[in-house]
């Protein structure tokens, strides 16, 4: 049996990274949530998973767009849960925008928040995992971290740049344990994919109903949404053993998007 793990799953209190951060947590890995929201709710993701998984599940709510505070999560999460095995960088945000009239303070956050974060977490944690010579460093990047789609500036040049990141972390890693890997989504049904549906809406003049069935699954062959408990599962298995020789990948689970 495996030792017992620990994890710090970035932009973990809504949609993907709270998939995770359940997956995870039902297999024994002890985690620290991170993220925004109401705190009483977030008390009760955090008191609920606890309780349902036996696993420690602690919170800290670092924005991940200011390294100090990067920093104080990392300090947290060694101090609650003893080390850091293994990191998820999901915290992100889009904002949907013509690069013409896309808004600069939304350009200067997407990169702090989808690309900066999870070079400094990895770089505040990553000598910890190579010398006990066990880690993990997860990125969820995007299928938009392999192709583009119009009005997605920021996001799809920062996706693109975690996908560079992972493949250089896992040279780094790759004779010490540790591996490193961008998991690649397509289109899954979070709080992140419904705020946008009305402002493609308005960036293309077309209805809401159009945004769901013309433009976000019309790449989609599946024609589903993948599901955040999918997108769990595949990040649990790169945190296992049976993962050890995944290393500098972009794995799309993308219902087949990024096949044409
Ligand atoms: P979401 O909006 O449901 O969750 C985002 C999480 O990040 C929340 O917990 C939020 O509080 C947190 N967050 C936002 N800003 C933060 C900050 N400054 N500091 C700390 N936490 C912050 O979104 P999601 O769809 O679950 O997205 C999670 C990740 O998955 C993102 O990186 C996103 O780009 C990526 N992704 C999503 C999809 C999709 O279709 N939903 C597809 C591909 C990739």
């Amino acid at each position: 049996m495996s030792p017992r793990r620990t994890a710090i799953v970035t932009g973990s209190t809504s949609g993907i990274g709270l998939g995770i951060a359940r997956a995870f947590a039902a297999a024994g890995i002890d985690v620290m949530l991170n993220g925004f929201g109401d705190a009483a709710d977030i008390e009760a993701t955090r008191a609920g998973l606890a309780s349902e998984t036996g696993s420690t599940v602690l919170f800290h709510g670092a924005d991940m767009s200011k390294p100090d505070q990067i920093a104080a999560l990392v300090a947290a999460a060694e101090a609650g849960l003893g080390q850091v095995d293994i990191i998820v960088n999901n915290a992100g945000i889009q904002t949907v925008a013509p690069i013409e009239s896309f808004p600069v303070d939304r350009y200067d956050l997407i990169m702090a928040i989808n690309m900066s974060s999870a070079w400094h977490l990895t770089r505040l944690t990553f000598a910890a995992m190579k010398a006990r010579g066990w880690g993990r460093v997860i990125n969820v990047a995007s299928a938009h971290g392999l192709v583009a789609s119009p009005f997605k500036s920021a996001y799809v040049m920062a996706k693109h740049a975690v996908v560079g990141l992972s493949k250089t972390v896992a040279l780094e890693g790759a004779e010490h344990g540790v591996t490193c890997n961008a998991i690649c989504p397509g289109y899954v049904l979070t709080p992140l994919v419904e705020k946008q549906i009305p402002e493609t809406a308005l960036a293309r003049g077309i209805s809401e109903a159009a945004v769901v069935r013309d433009v976000l699954l019309a790449g989609q062959p599946t024609r589903q949404f993948v599901t955040v408990e999918q997108v769990g599962a595949l990040a649990l298995f790169l945190a296992s053993d049976a993962a050890a020789q995944i290393t500098g990948t972009a794995l799309p689970i993308d219902g087949g998007w990024t096949a044409h």
